[in-house]
């Protein structure tokens, strides 16, 4: 597969309102044969910087590497790369055979058409259906037929964006499943763009993490998850308790705590309903409060505390912890 490298890539787009920063200088390694997510949400330039790989838009600076050539200047065409969007762009005229052939004539391989017509449908799963139009097909088969396009002429890269964004969640998931499974028996370098977390966590080796036309964050979905960044990852990937260090962790911090606040997932924290033990770390960690709101949203608990020292803040537990272990009503004592 194609390493791919993204070296201080700017776009700036001019508007009525002066320039748009949509790409601001952003660095991203694309490791060959592997998959990697764009991920972040709507206006943060990931498309943009897939156009840019594409070759479909120009850089207002920076550089492209596909291996050791600088890709910056290369025409699409000599860039080799399948593309899937969100809409289909079949065309409806042409049966699905006739569809993907298409993608075999934009680079004139000296193969036998049909045969790889067939092994391509194969690969996609939809042997036996070379001859309906697209019409006669589900959200999902159609999807499934542009990959094959895609794929067809054997690209060095494979850019999808938001490919499984008009269909329903079944269908998003099943199609996913058969999207790894096939890029990986291609080895076909590939760069999905999605604002869907679920999506870039299940598929993507690497999850690259959009806000502002900068990169927040690259790495592991493992990563990205378990040791967020900044507090933009961290709210974004997943339920975030804040907290005003103030209250949690006053007396035992040296530095000035107002302006700071505490970030944890729901199930990082516990409740005492007593005084825990002097000894221990659950002393070391524990201020009291009173509970001044519950309210239940699903599968989490939100409740609303009141500090010792006034201040009040919302905190976050699964409804299933919640059941389990604490059960607390509107005015209770808790240490936290
Ligand atoms: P995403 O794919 O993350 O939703 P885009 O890359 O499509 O975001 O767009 C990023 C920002 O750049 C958006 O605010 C969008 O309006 C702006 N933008 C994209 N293309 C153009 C253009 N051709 N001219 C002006 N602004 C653009
Ligand atoms: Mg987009």
């Amino acid at each position: 597969g194609l390493y791919v490298r993204v070296r201080n890539m700017v776009k700036h787009f001019s508007t009525a309102k002066g320039l748009f920063r949509a790409v601001d200088g952003v660095d991203v390694d694309i490791e060959p044969s592997s998959i990697v997510a764009l991920l972040g949400p709507s206006g943060s330039g990931k498309t943009t910087l897939l156009r840019l790989i594409a070759g479909l838009e120009q850089p207002t600076g920076g550089n492209i590497y596909f291996d050791d050539t600088d890709a910056t200047n290369l025409s699409v065409q000599d860039r080799q790369i399948g593309f899937v969007f969100q809409s289909y762009a079949l065309f409806n005229h042409k049966t699905v055979a006739e569809n993907i052939k298409f993608g075999l004539e934009v680079r004139k391989l000296n193969i036998d058409h049909d045969k790889r017509v067939a092994e391509l449908l194969a690969l996609v799963q939809l042997t036996g259906l070379g001859d309906r139009y697209p019409r006669q097909l589900s959200g999902g088969q159609r999807q499934r037929v542009a990959l094959a396009r895609a794929l067809a002429s054997n690209p060095r890269l494979l850019l999808l964006d938001e490919p499984f964004g008009a269909l329903d969640a079944v269908v998003r998931k099943q199609l996913r499943t058969g999207l790894r499974e096939i890029v990986r028996s291609v080895g076909v370098t590939t760069i999905i763009v999605t604002h869907d977390q679920e999506e870039a966590f299940d598929l993507a080796d690497k999850v690259v993490v959009f806000n502002r036309g900068l990169v927040e964050q690259q790495g592991s979905p493992t990563e990205i998850i378990k040791r967020p960044r900044t507090p933009f990852i961290m709210k974004f990937v997943g339920e975030t308790n804040v907290v005003p260090a103030t209250s949690l962790l006053a007396k035992r911090m040296r530095f000035n705590t107002s302006k700071t606040s505490v970030m944890f997932r729901p199930h990082d924290i516990k409740l005492f309903k007593t005084v825990p033990p002097e000894s221990g770390e659950g002393a070391l960690t524990t201020v009291g409060a009173n509970v001044a709101d519950k309210a239940n949203l699903g599968w989490v608990v939100k409740y609303t505390l009141r500090f010792d020292d006034d201040v009040e803040c919302e905190l976050q537990l699964s409804r299933d912890q919640d059941e389990r272990e604490y059960n607390l009503v509107v005015g209770s004592r808790v240490f936290v």
